[in-house]
């Protein structure tokens, strides 16, 4: 049975990548240290004798006794919020810990993919974001905490490739949303859903008229499998190019959620990409890879969820840094 250490196990994108990698036959090692991550997300799995937990810090050394075969590292915060509030771990995560990780995988003889991001492109000059892009990045911005240190990722990750032969991937994640998304996390999604369950306003940013390309888990999960498996090592984008104005995205989830609370508007964040989307030629031709699921399939799987969290939940508004 191959082994396989997910990183950020507990997060929205480790707990899917766990279910998958178990339902794929692996044994699956996640770890976390639970900072933005919850155990809710995985408490299904401990009952499962192929899957353990290791709640640990991946920026301090990593140990895991025993053959590992596939590293994915998806441990790092991933929300604006997030970066404001815990910039250095943000950055530590994705510097001192890839490095742990590309560590590992070296010592292991380990395939490893890292999670790169969609904000490598910053904010883009070029629309849609193709692979040979470099980006338009601020690195002192609140963002640069989290783009900086994942661009110091890919750069790492493509050191350790061509300097000491690790087997390494890169995806570039664009916005991703389905269930476990944290509630509160300040992401636009789970903020329009949350608010319209409580009976708020929907807070849209600036005028609504920056745009975001928003992809189903299932299909992101399906990308990044195929990428595990495959012998390309330069960034794939995994996206769905399916391009939404944030006005128009408000509109849906009233739609869908049948809220009659109306949109307001607020201040637009400082260095808000302005647009966003994927450009999938390369994950066509390498992977194979398209998104299947529409956004309103999507939406529908992912509201669903979010009613099934309990009235604690749906108005906690702490956030889980230890
Ligand atoms: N946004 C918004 N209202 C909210 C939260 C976010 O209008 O309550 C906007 C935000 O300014 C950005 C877009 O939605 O333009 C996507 O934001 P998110 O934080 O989900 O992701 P990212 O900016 O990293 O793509």
């Amino acid at each position: 049975m191959k082994r396989v250490l997910v990183t950020g196990a507990a997060g929205f994108l480790g707990s899917h990548l766990c279910d998958r990698m178990l339902k794929e036959g692996y044994h699956v090692i996640g770890m976390d240290n639970l900072i933005t991550g919850d155990l809710k997300n995985i408490e299904h799995l401990f009952k499962d004798k192929n899957f353990e937990f290791y709640h640990h810090d991946v920026s301090k050394y990593v140990h895991v006794p025993g053959a590992i075969d596939y590293i994915l590292h998806f441990a790092s915060p991933a929300s604006p919020i997030d970066y404001l509030k815990i910039p250095i771990q943000t950055l530590k995560v994705s510097s001192l810990g890839t490095h742990n990780l590309l560590g590992l995988a070296k010592a292991k003889g380990a395939t490893i993919l890292v999670a790169s991001t969609s904000e490598v492109y910053g904010d883009p000059l070029v629309h849609p974001q193709n692979e040979e892009y470099w980006g338009n990045v601020n690195p002192v911005g609140p963002r640069g905490v989290y783009d900086e240190a994942k661009r110091f990722q890919e750069a790492i990750t493509m050191a350790y490739h061509t300097y000491h032969g690790v087997d390494t991937k890169i995806v570039r994640i664009f916005n991703t949303y389905g269930p476990r998304m944290r509630l509160n996390d300040g992401r636009v999604l789970p903020a329009f859903i949350g608010q319209a369950l409580r009976g708020e306003d929907l807070t849209v940013f600036g005028d609504g008229s920056q745009t975001r390309s928003f992809c189903y888990v299932d299909d992101l999960v399906e990308g990044i499998y195929r990428l595990l498996l495959s012998d390309y090592h330069q960034p794939v984008n995994i996206g769905n190019p399916d391009e939404i104005t944030i006005s128009q995205f408000a509109e849906e989830i009233i739609k869908l959620t049948g809220t009659t609370q109306k949109v307001i508007y607020k201040d637009l964040p400082v260095d808000d990409p302005k647009q966003r989307q994927p450009d999938i030629t390369r994950a066509k031709s390498v992977l194979g890879w398209t998104p299947k699921v529409d956004r309103s399939e999507g939406l529908k799987l992912t509201y669903a969820y979010f009613k099934s969290l309990t009235k604690e939940e749906l108005y906690d508004s702490k956030h889980r840094f230890a």
